[in-house]
């Protein structure tokens, strides 16, 4: 995008400033054109405010002291950034923080042994697991007006993904916490949009590096030039 196009909005991952000198993370550090920091006062006004919701304010602070048991060595003197967690372990131990019994997991049939891993996983850390896979309620394309050759394998009746029925489902039980393993783009939004409980995300879905989408940007200046082209 060019830079005119994007001088008056908030334009982070795009900022020239070091680390150091930012002025989110250094109060005598500098803005970049947009910057959120200096120009939504009213909107950091209004965040702050929903922190004051007893409910999220013990989510945002179990959140941030598991974020910070991520890393080892915190003490040490000068310190450097030592990780411990994976993102598995951070699941399951967040959960545990917030006192949470039942977790949701909703995953793609593309990840079935992944979530039954992930079951056995979280079953081991005392937790009671409600899975629901993408498919579950056997509901033909044919509802969302998807014509043939729109469909995977055209010719055949396909069962299409139901990301607001694994919400529902998981509504409906009641679940505390909600984990997606591999939905697809879209469908995810849609799961994010309609389950109860707060979601967080273990995986997500990349068809060709393994459910690594980060390969793909990590080599964009060569193997993967393409998507920038
Ligand atoms: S908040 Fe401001 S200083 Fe911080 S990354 Fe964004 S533009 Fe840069």
């Amino acid at each position: 995008m060019e830079e005119s196009k994007k001088i008056n909005h908030s334009s982070c991952a795009v900022c020239k400033n070091e680390i150091s000198n930012r002025v989110c993370l250094n109060k005598d550090g500098s803005a970049s054109i947009g910057c959120p920091t200096v120009s939504k006062g009213e909107v950091i006004e209004e965040a702050s405010k929903i922190y004051e919701d007893p409910e999220v304010l013990e989510f945002a602070r179990q959140a941030s002291i598991q974020e910070a048991e991520c890393y080892i060595n915190r003490k040490e003197n000068p310190f450097v950034l030592e990780p411990t967690k994976t993102r598995i372990m951070e699941i399951y131990e967040f959960a545990e923080k917030m006192g949470y019994s039942r977790i949701g997991l909703a995953f793609c049939a593309g990840l079935m042994r992944e979530a039954a891993i992930v079951d056995e996983i979280f079953v081991h850390h005392g937790f009671d697991v409600v899975s629901v896979m993408c498919k579950a309620g056997g509901i033909s394309k044919d509802i969302i007006n998807i014509k043939d050759d729109e469909k995977i394998m055209p010719g055949m009746d396909e069962v299409m993904c139901n990301p607001v029925f694994q919400a529902k489902v998981l509504n409906t039980e009641k679940t505390d916490f909600n984990v997606l393993l591999g939905l697809c783009v879209g469908h995810d939004s849609l799961f994010f949009k309609h389950a109860d409980a707060y979601t967080t995300v273990l995986a997500v879905k990349d068809r060709v590096t393994g459910h690594n989408p980060l390969a793909a940007v990590y080599l964009s200046d060569l193997y993967y030039m393409k998507i920038k082209k």
